[in-house]
């Protein structure tokens, strides 16, 4: 076995000491009132779709995040799909995203009978690269009496997805005005970085929308669930109306005025977040110091580094990430084997979303190359934030 895969195993042994019990990249967490909020629920028989804990969920996300408002949705792909189309995105329309992402994302597009576009990524954020990005545009995109249209398709592009990877912000400033400047909806996907923050103010409150997501790996679960954050009140009452099933209020009539989806979070799903979100600044604390120590351990590591936060960003390190200095499939193999065999999970990056069977006739950027090397030399390591506590 050589040198790097050794030093590898040896860094992750000191972060999180031997196991015998496989630990996973993340796990939930129950320890606070989990238990009494949803004995709470079924005590009162307010399990589903109506109940005070969804209210109170989303006041909770709204004080915490600083968005003016909240609408907790099943699953944070129901959120996404909600972002969009408020966000105007219609058939035909081509949606910007990076093409290192999870699937979910690039469903929503086409879910909306739209296209994705994809694009680079930047390898200081692991998001996409505004300057690239920029210069894209000007390459491919020019306003026509249609709206923004590409010069290829000659399909209007609409909306461009950012996604903060691994709960890493992107660079937010940037990205806001190439949108203002391109007339392009900005939607955030926020699934993974509840409680990261760019320049001091929360991910999932910059652009036009953003979804959050609680699945059960996420920093903070509710089971299956997720959240739109908007700042824009005529957004947040269409994506509540159209996660109701477009049904007016009336006091016995069923009347609904469009299509609408059945998207709402349940009750119990809800209790359960109002708990995991009183925990929520304890977690981050604990995965910023397990970030910490994975930094401290790789340190002397050759060939290999630990992803970072940047300077504007405060990430809540959702996932811990490293990267091998040079392209290496075989050697990341062998990693993963390793690592795998000796109870620490760890795995991959996402395959490039424009490479996939469903999406590998969508259009890309040419120059794909920074997704392409992390595709080839990036490795998650297991993150929960209990392991700050078993391992000191
Ligand atoms: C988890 C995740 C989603 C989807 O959220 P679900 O709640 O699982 O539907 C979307 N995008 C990203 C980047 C995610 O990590």
């Amino acid at each position: 076995m050589n040198e790097i895969t050794i030093n590898v195993l040896n860094a992750v042994t000191k972060v999180l000491g031997e196991t015998d019990s496989y630990l996973p990249l993340h796990e939930p967490e129950f320890s606070g009132n989990e238990w009494k909020y949803v004995k709470d629920c079924i005590d009162t028989g307010w399990v589903s779709s109506v109940g005070s804990y969804v209210d109170r969920f989303e006041h909770d996300l709204q004080d915490y995040t600083g968005a003016n408002y909240a609408v907790a949705t099943m699953n944070g792909t129901a959120a996404l799909h909600l972002a969009l189309i408020l966000a105007g995105v219609k058939p035909g329309h081509e949606v910007i995203m990076p093409t290192l992402g999870f699937v979910a994302t690039a469903n929503t597009i086409a879910y909306c009978h739209a296209i994705p576009h994809f694009v680079d990524i930047s390898e200081d954020t692991l998001g996409l690269d505004p300057v690239k990005l920029d210069e894209y545009l000007s390459e491919i995109a020019e306003f026509t009496n249609k709206g923004l249209t590409n010069k290829k398709t000659g399909n209007i592009i609409r909306a461009i997805i950012c996604m903060h990877t691994f709960g890493h912000p992107v660079d937010l400033d940037p990205l806001m005005e190439i949108c203002k400047r391109w007339n392009l909806m900005l939607v955030e996907d926020a699934a993974e970085s509840l409680g990261s923050t760019y320049n001091g103010k929360h991910c999932g409150t910059f652009g036009h929308i953003a979804a959050i997501s609680f699945n059960g790996n996420k920093t903070v679960t509710t089971g299956g669930g997720g959240a739109l954050l908007t700042n824009d009140k005529r957004f947040a009452e269409r994506a509540k109306h159209l996660s109701t099933t477009a049904k007016v209020t009336h006091p016995w009539l069923y009347i609904h005025d469009e299509v609408g989806f059945n998207y709402r979070m349940p009750n119990i799903n809800a209790a359960l977040g109002c708990a995991q979100i009183e925990s929520l600044d304890k977690f981050i604390i604990e995965k910023r110091q397990l970030a910490g120590n994975y930094i401290k351990a790789f340190e002397k590591v050759d060939g290999v580094s630990v992803f970072t936060e940047t300077e504007y960003a405060k990430s809540n390190y959702w996932l811990n990430t490293i990267i091998l200095e040079s392209p290496d499939v075989g050697m990341r193999d062998k990693i993963l084997e390793l690592l795998n065999s000796k109870n620490y999970m760890s795995r991959p990056v996402w395959s490039l979303l424009h490479a996939l069977k469903p999406y590998q006739n969508m259009p890309y950027m040419d120059n794909l190359d920074i997704a392409e090397r992390m595709e080839k030399t990036l490795i998650n390591l297991p993150s929960s934030p209990k392991l700050m506590r078993i391992a000191a």
